[in-house]
């Protein structure tokens, strides 16, 4: 089991994760990513999820349907942010690791007192082997001091706890570009993210969650300012986080300069 001693890691549990075709919190593929995070944990590596899911889980036992206006999306995260970690504690209980809720808003990265208290806990949650499982306070949070999406959310989170990695898992297997003849190829590793890569993003984004390859381009430069590695992998693929943390091949890999 690689492991990155004494740093911690973030993995990023996206929406496209986390629930089925029919929008259901998707319990078999939770719990493969959990048996996986266990493995590292016994490990000895510290882990830091940060989850999406609350608006999709919730929406499904409200009757307004798909959620629209802010309200409606803050009535849905409600709901569903409870029910999503009800799952969290569960599938970690059989491996006997303790889950924290952590609920994150911008203001945790602009107010330096509110950081210093963050991080204090994060510390103090690692040192004590819980996972501390980490979401927007999206009930709470208005436009302007919105993280916006789980992407930024994850890769701020990894600067704040000075993580070694971020880790997103996603529904495609990491990052694609074309070459000459309009083929798409997966990029392994990219240090450089210039305007081919930035075109290269497009406007791809899945069907569930508010993220798309932008989004996760500009969780990569804020890692690579802070000197983080991170790697875009297949959420539904076994295997992939060990094989990030032991250097092999596995989606795309974002180096710090
Ligand atoms: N915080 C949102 C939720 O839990 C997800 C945002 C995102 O996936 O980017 O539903």
């Amino acid at each position: 089991m690689a492991t990155k001693a004494g740093k911690p890691i973030v993995i990023k549990v996206g929406s496209s994760s986390l629930t089925t075709t029919k929008g259901r919190l998707d319990l078999a593929n939770l719990n493969k990513i959990a048996a996986e995070i266990s493995q590292l944990v016994k490990a000895g590596q510290k882990v830091v999820i940060v989850t999406s899911g609350a608006i999709a889980s919730g929406a499904l036992h409200l009757k307004l349907g798909q959620p629209k206006t802010i309200a409606e999306k803050q009535a849905a995260a409600a709901v569903g942010q409870s029910r999503l970690m009800r799952q969290y504690e569960k599938v970690f209980e059989k491996y006997h690791i303790p889950v924290a809720q952590i609920l994150l808003s911008r203001d945790v990265i602009t107010n330096e007192e509110r950081k210093v208290n963050a991080q204090n806990c994060f510390k103090t949650l690692l040192k004590e082997g819980v996972i501390p499982i980490v979401n927007e306070n999206d009930t709470v949070a208005i436009e302007e001091i919105k993280f916006g999406d789980n992407d930024t959310l994850a890769a701020l989170t990894a600067g704040l706890i000075g993580a070694h990695t971020l880790i997103i898992l996603t529904d495609v297997d990491g990052f694609y570009m074309k070459d000459e003849k309009g083929q798409s190829y997966l990029v392994p590793e990219i240090v450089e993210i210039d305007t081919k890569v930035t075109a290269a993003a497009g406007n791809s984004a899945s069907n569930v969650g508010t993220g798309g390859m932008q989004t996760k381009l500009q969780a990569a430069q804020i890692c690579q300012k802070a000197g983080i590695s991170m790697a875009i992998i297949h959420g539904r693929k076994k295997g992939l986080i060990n094989k990030v943390l032991a250097g092999e091949k596995a989606g795309t890999i974002f180096r710090p300069f």
